[in-house]
Parts: structure tokens; sequence; C-alpha cells
């Protein structure tokens, strides 16, 4: 019985220990303390306590003696670790060190300090953002019919371009005293979001020049002089910049490009100058048809040794002229039927003076850490904003929508299938917005978070696609039927664009947010690595000795805290005191899941070392749990921001319990999958001790959600906010705000009309016929209502009928007609038809 006190005891002590993380000498302390108590109270036999003794002196003094501990063991296993280390090569180990890690980091440390990001200050517009937001944003939107661009012009019109040259569109990031608005992130992020919730088109092309490219290349790494020259021109829009770094053999691989400059002596403006001869084959280049600048990247090589020792220098960015001779540029694809500008150039020998490199001859070879770490922030800009704007489209009009369409005399909103597509909608929108927000947020606060923009790039877009597959679901063939009447077709066709660019998903999925974040957000990981690089053997020893006994007591403490979270439901975790009540559980759920994934993933690094970057589908599991705590930050972010709306309640609580859930299955995909059968059973009984305690978020909950979409309020107005609201009365979405208004006043109306044909005040049916019309007719003359009353039921009726018309066109399509307006036989041309008719 003694004996099993005792065992008890210690088994307790070291799992206390282990949660605290404590210190090797407090370890010593407890365990000499429990073989002392041992020998004391005789709770084991006198050989198994002398045993014990012995093995502790021999542990305890090399591990508490810096010296011996790493010659007898931290030497050793840096030499392993030196041997298994999968090879890195240069560009990877740019990718993987671009940039900052933040909120990452804390999520990854198993304790995350909530104060951190509750304390983080929540971005606001200046004044002269919010004019911009509120003045030139609206008026460019209002310049714009997406469907006269995209199907008449096949491009912006040019008073459009103009515009956007001319109110400083393309110079957001740029800084003002190169004449740019030198906007912060969130600024920029609300443009952008407002752009995408009316045209992808315009979104694009603004897009594109303040994210990598040109602009922000030479902001960060230019010379003073290409600064002084290039930034106020493209900030003004005499210049139209692209940025080239796809190849046809080289698309998520762009490291690979196969496209190279020779350092070479040659020709330009009558000089004999040092440059390369360049010669390249891109496509997709977004604004590359009309483009007067060409940001270009390809590997240099100086075989000749003319500026180096080395032959292989590396990736290059070049600023080149598309004037310039051997330039063929102006071709185009045809972007799944958006019109912006993307297309194919190509070059081959064109000779390019030194000081064409960003940066000049400095900065050859230093291209990919270049772009890197532009990604890093910029990626965590543009394509969330666009999948968030394109998701607010689709909130706002569908909501509107299911309202105003009946089916079986029921708004359609109100059947549960209908329901839970709105649910879906209503929630991701809310999550997305906060990720968002909170992501732009950080890069104003001077941080460059790859693996958080990664995240964001990834998940704002993807859950984009699918809040607008949704909505596509519930406006049934009125999505379906292209015309200038459909307000989601265009979103639905362009979503994929953003899946694809910067990254494209199932790769960031896979190789990026977890390959990246274990490396870059764990405390020890990196500095092992970077140990095992250092060539002084003293201090690679000693960084080595601290980072792995750092890294086992990480583990253990991971492991400790997973266990002890899962087996008390994370009850006594600590949370900031004035965080919302209603949202306490949630950090302390999140806190469990930030101590599993740390233990998880230190079990799967140790256990599948290299192998574990071909375990894509592991690593993008464990992924999907970083993604899923940083979504969920987010949310739990938004909620205290904007003052705890109880309101908005039911979408915070959604959204949070779909993420968990989720976060539970991605552990359990881990797990069921784990290559090592034995390990995974461990894994499973620390993760799970009680089995899995998450649902997917009650039916009732996604009621409440679901009903917030349908009416006005102010809930909708800050779920949709930064939205485009169009007032035309031809505008599709306009349509539906003034029909959902109409009906909800009507409908009173309607329901006392009913009721007195009920007590008889008057007949509905008789005389028959005359619908609608007729029925307001004999109420009015019954008393029943007023005559405004009556056009107020029928101006409802009218507007929804505008709402739920599709577009129909002729035979041909107007095939005919287009051809002899524009001369070009295979484009549809529907609308011309459609614009004539009207
Ligand atoms: C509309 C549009 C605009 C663009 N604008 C520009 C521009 O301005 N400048 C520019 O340089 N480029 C531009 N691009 C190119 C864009 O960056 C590439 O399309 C992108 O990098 C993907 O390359 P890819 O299309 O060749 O696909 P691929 O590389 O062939 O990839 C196909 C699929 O395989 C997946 N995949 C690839 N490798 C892995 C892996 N290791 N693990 C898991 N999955 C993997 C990808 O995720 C993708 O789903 C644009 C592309 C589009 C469509």
């Amino acid at each position: 019985m003694l004996t099993l006190i005792w065992l008890m005891a210690v088994l307790l002590g070291m799992l206390v220990l282990a949660y605290l993380n404590a210190s090797g000498i407090l370890w010593s302390a407890a365990l000499a303390g429990a073989i002392a108590v041992a020998w004391g109270t005789h709770a084991l036999p006198g050989w198994l306590s002398l045993a014990l003794s012995a093995l502790f002196v021999l542990l305890a003094i090399p591990l508490n003696i810096p010296v011996l501990r790493r010659k007898l063991i931290s030497d050793a296993v840096l030499a392993a670790f030196r041997k298994v280390l999968p090879p890195m090569s240069q560009t990877e180990r740019e990718a993987i060190e671009a940039g900052t890690v933040w909120w990452d980091a804390e999520l990854f440390s198993g304790r995350p300090q909530w104060r951190k990001l509750l304390d983080a200050p929540t971005p606001a517009l200046t004044a002269d953002e919010q004019h911009f937001l509120d003045h030139d944003v609206e008026e460019l939107c209002a310049m714009v019919s997406d469907w006269e661009t995209t199907n008449i012009d096949r491009d912006l019109p040019p008073a459009v371009w103009q515009f956007i040259k001319d109110r400083g569109f393309w110079g957001m990031n740029i800084a003002k005293e190169f004449g740019g608005l030198g906007f912060s992130a969130f600024a920029h992020s609300q443009v952008m979001t407002k752009l995408s919730t009316h045209s992808g088109t315009v979104s694009v092309t603004v897009m594109v020049p303040n994210s990598l490219g040109p602009g922000e290349l030479l902001a960060h790494y230019g010379t003073d002089e290409q600064k002084r020259y290039y930034l106020p021109r493209l900030a003004k829009g005499l210049e139209i910049p692209c940025f080239a770094l796809t190849n046809p053999t080289a698309g998520s691989d762009a490291a690979a490009i196969p496209d190279y400059g020779v350092v070479c002596w040659g020709e330009h403006d009558g000089k004999r100058v040092l440059g390369l001869r360049v010669t390249w084959d891109k496509r997709y280049i977004t604004l590359g048809p009309v483009a007067t600048l060409l940001g270009l990247a390809f590997r240099a090589y100086d075989p000749d040794h003319l500026v180096g020792d080395k032959g292989d220098i590396g990736i290059t960015c070049a600023l080149i002229p598309t004037s310039h001779p051997g330039v063929e540029i102006g071709r185009r694809h045809m972007p799944l039927n958006a019109v912006f500008q993307n297309g194919p150039n190509w070059g081959r020998d064109v000779f390019i003076p030194m000081d064409w490199i960003i940066g000049g001859q400095p900065m050859l070879g230093r291209g990919w850490r270049m772009l890197m770490e532009c990604l890093a922030a910029g990626r965590g800009i543009s394509l969330p904003s666009s999948g968030t704007g394109m998701a607010k489209l689709a909130v706002r009009a569908t909501g509107g929508y299911a309202r105003v369409r009946t089916q079986f005399k029921t708004p359609i909103g109100r059947f549960e299938g209908i329901e839970e597509a709105l649910t879906r909608m209503g929630g991701n929108l809310y999550m997305m917005d906060a990720a968002r927000v909170l992501t732009a947020g950080a890069i104003d606060m001077g941080e460059k978070p790859a693996v958080l923009s990664g995240i964001a790039k990834l998940h704002l877009t993807e859950r984009g696609r699918q809040v607008v597959i949704d909505a596509m679901d519930v406006v049934g063939g009125k999505g379906i039927m292209m015309g200038p009447s459909n307000f989601l077709g265009a979103a639905y066709m362009q979503l994929p664009v953003a899946i694809t660019v910067e990254g494209a998903n199932i790769l960031t999925r896979s190789l990026i947010v977890f390959g990246q974040g274990a490396i870059r957000c764990h405390p020890f990981v990196l500095k092992e690595i970077e140990a095992t690089r250092e060539s002084d053997s003293a201090k690679a020893s000693a960084a080595f000795d601290a980072a792995l006994f750092g890294h086992i007591g990480f583990t253990l403490s991971n492991m400790a805290r997973t266990l002890v979270t899962g087996l008390t439901g994370s009850h006594f975790v600590n949370v900031p005191a004035n965080v919302a009540p209603e949202t306490h559980r949630y950090y302390q759920q999140l806190t469990r899941f930030s101590a599993a994934l740390a233990f998880l993933a230190d079990v799967s690094m140790g256990s599948l070392g290299g192998a574990l970057k071909r375990k894509e589908k592991l690593s993008a599991r464990l992924g999907d749990i970083l993604s899923l705590m940083y979504l969920s930050s987010a949310t739990l972010k938004r909620y205290e921001a904007e003052g705890r709306q109880q309101a908005d309640a039911p979408l915070m609580h959604w959204a949070m319990w779909d993420a968990m859930f989720k976060a539970q299955t991605a552990f359990e995909g881990v797990i069921s999958n784990f290559p090592n059968r034995m390990i995974a059973a461990v894994l499973r009984r620390f993760v799970f001790p009680l089995g899995r305690p998450y649902f997917v978020p009650s039916d009732a909950l996604g009621h409440d959600v679901a009903k917030l979409l349908l009416e006005p309020s102010a809930t909708r107005d800050r779920l949709t906010a930064c939205m485009y609201l169009p007032t035309s009365a031809e505008n599709p979405v306009a349509q539906i705000e003034r029909a959902l208004t109409a009906t909800l006043a009507a409908e009173p109306i309607e329901a006392r009309i009913r009721a007195a044909a009920k007590e008889g005040k008057f007949d509905p049916k008789v005389p028959p016929g005359g619908g609608l019309d007729a029925l307001v007719a004999r109420a009015q003359a019954a008393g029943v209502i007023t005559s405004a009353e009556g056009a107020q039921v029928i101006a409802a009726r009218d507007l929804t009928a505008k709402v739920i018309r599709v577009d129909d066109f002729p035979q041909d399509l107007g095939l005919s007609q287009m051809v002899g307006a524009h001369g070009q036989a295979a484009v549809p041309a529907a609308a011309v038809v459609h614009k004539a008719a009207a």
C-alpha cells in the first residue's frame, strides 16, 4: 500500500513538474526528495531504493552540469541531428526564414498569452483613408458595371483606367514622400474588400500594383535613384506595372524558373556597359498585356566571372520598360471569363544594363529573398480581402434574396435546408472578416507575418469560395443565368483565381502552413537547425545544448498539459479576467488545443523527421489545427473589439463551435493516420483521454445565425460592413435591398388583408381573377387598408418580381451583332443584344 502511495505521489509530482515546465534543478531536487522518502519510509525494497539512488546520481550529475551534459549528450545528438536533418536548399531556407512570427508563435507555445492578443490595437482608418473609402472607392465602383466590362467592353472602360490612375489607387502602398497615398495595411485591405464586393475586374486591376510587384520591391530594395524615378510615376499611374515570375514549366515551384540572364558587356544608350543578356518566357502575368514596366524574375549566371566568383548567382529581379527592344508583350489570356488584363510575355537575349536590377548590382541573386520577404506581408492583405469581399456580397444579397423569394408560400430562407447554407455563410463570413482585420492589424504593427498571412490567404479564399458556392445553391437558377441581373455568377467564376495565385491553396495547406509554421513558431526547432549550421564547434555545442534541453522540457510540459487539460475539460486553465463571460470557455479550449498541437507537432517531427515533409496529408491537418486556432483567436478578438455585441453572439458562437469541431477532426485525422500505430495509440490517450468532446454547432444555434441574414439589422450591417451598396435602379443588389425593405413593410399589411378576408369583411375571390391588384383594391374598398398601404403591397410585389427576373437573349446569343460591332467572332455577345434591347 505504502509503495502504491509513493508511486502515485511520484507520478503526480512528475506530472505537476512537467506541466509547469520546471527547471532541471527543481526536477533533481524533487526526485532526490522522493528517493529520500522511499529510504525513510521503506516504501520501496532496499535494493530498489539503492538502484534508484545510483541511477539518480548517474543522470542528475551530468544533466545539471552543462559542460558534462554537452560532452556526454548534446554533442552526440548534434552530430546525429546533422546527419538526419533533410537538406535544405538556399531558396527553401530563404522562404522559411522570411518574415516574422507573432500570434502564431503564441498558438504554438502550448500556453498562449491571451492578453497579448486582446491588447493588440484594433485597426482604425485615418480621416484621409476613411474619406478615400467613402468617396473615391464609392465613385470608382459606381463607374463600373461588371457585366458590361466583362461582356461588352472586354476591358475596363478608358475612363475607369484613368480614374484609377488619377486618384492614386495604384499608390496605396507607396509612401506619401514619393507621391503615393501611404495607406496602412488596414486601409488597403478595406479598399480591396469594398472593390471586391462589386467587381472582380476592377479589384484585381487595383490589387496587383499594390501587391508583390515593382512598387513594393522598389520601396524596400530599390536604389535611391530607382525610387526617385519610378515610385512617383507608379503612384500616379504614369507607369503600368506588372510582375512576371511564372513560367510554363515553373508555377508552384517558382524557384525553379528556367528564365535566365547572363552577365556580359553590351551596348545601352550608345555606351558599352555591364549588364545581362536575358531570355524569358512568362505566362499568367496580371496587367502584363498593357504594362509599361515589366518586373521580371530570372536566374542570373556569371560564367565569365565579371561580377564575382559565383557562376550561378541566383534569382534576380529587374525592371524593364516594355518599350525596350526585344520585349514581347500584349497578348491576353482569358481568366475564367474575367477581363482583368492578364497574359504572357517573353524575350530572347534581351540586353539590359546592370542598373535595371532592382537595388542595382549588389542585389544580383537576392531576388528570391526579396520576393519571400514582401510576400510575407502582402499575402495577408489583397487576396484575403478579395475573398472576404466576395463573401460579403454573397451574404448580403443572398440573405435578402432568400427572404423575398418564396416557394410553397414561404420565404425560401425559412426552409431548414436553406437555413443550413445561410448559417454556414454567416458564420464563415464573421470569422473571415475577423481574420482579415487581425492580419492587416498585425502588418500595421510592423509584423511581416509569413505564416499568418499564408493562413489568411489560404483560408479566407477557401471559405470565400465555400460561401459563394452555398449562395449559388440558395439562389438556384438566378445564380446560373448570366446577364446583368445575375449578382453572383461572376464571383462564383472568379474565386478560383484567388485560390490559385500567390501560392495555390493545396500547396499552401500541404507544405507551407505547418512546414513553415512548425519551424518558425516553435520556440526551439529553428534554434536547433541554426546550431547545426554553426561552424564554430564550441558555439554550436552551447547553442544546441540550450535548444535541445529547452525543447525536451517544452515537449514534456505540453504532454502533461495536453493530458491534464484533456482530463479536466481545461476548466482550470487561466484566462484573462475581463473577457466576455460567454467566451471564457473558448479561451480555455483553445489553450488546450495549443498544448495538444505543440505536443503532436513535436511527436510528429521527432518520430518522422525529414519524412514529415513528404507526409503532406499529415502536415496539412496539423496546419489546419494551427489555422483554426488563428481564425478562432481572430473571432474572439473581433467580438471584444466590437463591444461584445449580444445580437452578433450567434455568429461568434457558431464560428467557434464549427472551428473547434473541425480542429478535433484534424487532430483525429493526424492520429488515425500516424504511421507508427503504437505512437498513435499513446497520442490518442493523451489528446482525447475522455473521448472527443466537441460537437457540430447545434441546429438551434444555426437557426439563430440564419435569421440574422434574412432581415435588415445592425448585425447584418456589421457583417457586411465595407460593402459597396449600389443605388442604381437596375443594379441587382440594389433591387434586392429595395425589395427586402418593401417586403418587410408590406407583410403586416398583407396579414391584415388575409385576416379581414377570413373574418368575412370582404370576399377575396369575387369577382375571380385580377391577382394581387384586385385583392388590394377590394381590401381598400372594404376599408381594411388605406390606399397608401395598398400601394406598398403592390410595390413590394413589383420589386420582388424584378429581383427574381433573369435575363434572356435571342437565339444566337447576339453573336452576329457582336461580330459587326467589334470584329471578333469568338466573344460571347449576349450582352450587346441585351443592351440594345434595353
Ligand atoms: C489569374 C492569374 C493571375 C496570375 N498573375 C500572376 C502574375 O501577375 N505574376 C506571376 O508571376 N504569376 C501569376 N500567376 C501565376 C500563379 O502564381 C500560378 O498560377 C501559381 O503559382 C500556380 O502555378 P500553376 O498554375 O502552374 O499550377 P501548378 O504549379 O501546376 O500547380 C497545380 C496544382 O498542384 C498543386 N501543387 C503543386 N506543388 C505541390 C506540392 N508540392 N504539394 C501539394 N500540392 C502541390 C498546386 O497547389 C495546384 O493546386 C497568375 C495566375 C493566375 C491564374
